[in-house]
């Protein structure tokens, strides 16, 4: 029933949606290869080489970025029928005494629904996402140079007990580096860029999102509605 090799394992993750793409990445952080840069050998801001040899001979790159589109999985869980009971369950339990309870309820999620009330406001099923990021060292801190930084991403429309479990976190990003990555904004620029729009500012995250539209079937009221 289960798969036995890696490569039926990777098949079956390409089946459900929860595949990786690689991204070329520069050795010092300044660009990915993708887009304009696709075909370039060498970063055009610092000169870095793409490839390098490794031990073996072998020409590899010099920096790989793991990306996991997030989108697929998003609307995987709209098919799910418990699931999407729940995706506007922050709607129906917000505080009504001035507590905050559930990140919905903090003034940072109101000034944004009231900012964009067509995406979020009148639409509570649009997902409302937390992005977290925090670097490993899996051999331990200091006797290894070698470390990943871990994007991931949690889901506020569900009950907050649900939302950290580890079944519904998203890891979206795996940055390889060493102590620490110059410039996140770089790698961060793929998850932006979910449905073809450029940017590599994520600042500009909130005015990105809000012109995307990312449709979605919600099994309960068995109709498409934008999720993002
Ligand atoms: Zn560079």
């Amino acid at each position: 029933m289960l798969p036995s090799t890696c490569r039926e394992v990777r098949q079956l993750l390409v089946k459900l949606g929860i595949e990786y793409k690689q991204i070329h990445a520069c050795k010092n952080d300044c660009i990915l290869y993708r887009d304009e840069y696709k075909d370039n050998e060498e970063c055009p801001v610092c000169k870095e080489k793409r490839y390098r040899t490794d031990v073996q001979g072998s020409t590899v790159p010099n920096k790989v970025l793991r990306h996991m589109p997030i989108v697929p999985r998003l609307q995987r869980m709209f098919r799910c029928k418990s699931l999407a009971q729940l995706m506007d369950w922050h709607a129906k339990n917000r505080s009504k005494d001035g507590f905050m309870r559930i990140p919905m309820d903090s003034k940072a999620m109101k000034h944004i629904e009231e900012k964009w009330p067509r995406k979020f406001k009148d639409e509570p099923r649009s997902i409302r996402l937390g992005l977290a990021m925090d670097g490993v060292h899996p051999f331990s801190f200091l006797s290894s140079n070698y470390g990943v930084f871990l994007v991931g991403l949690i889901v506020y429309n569900i009950p907050p007990w649900m939302s950290v479990r580890k079944e519904h976190l998203m890891l979206t990003l795996i940055v390889p580096g060493k102590h620490q990555v110059k410039k996140m904004d770089v790698y961060i620029a793929p998850f932006i860029n979910i449905t073809g729009f450029k940017t590599h500012d994520y600042h500009n995250f909130m005015k990105v999102l809000t012109s995307i539209n990312c449709y979605s079937y919600h099994l309960l009221t068995k109709t498409y509605f934008d999720i993002l």
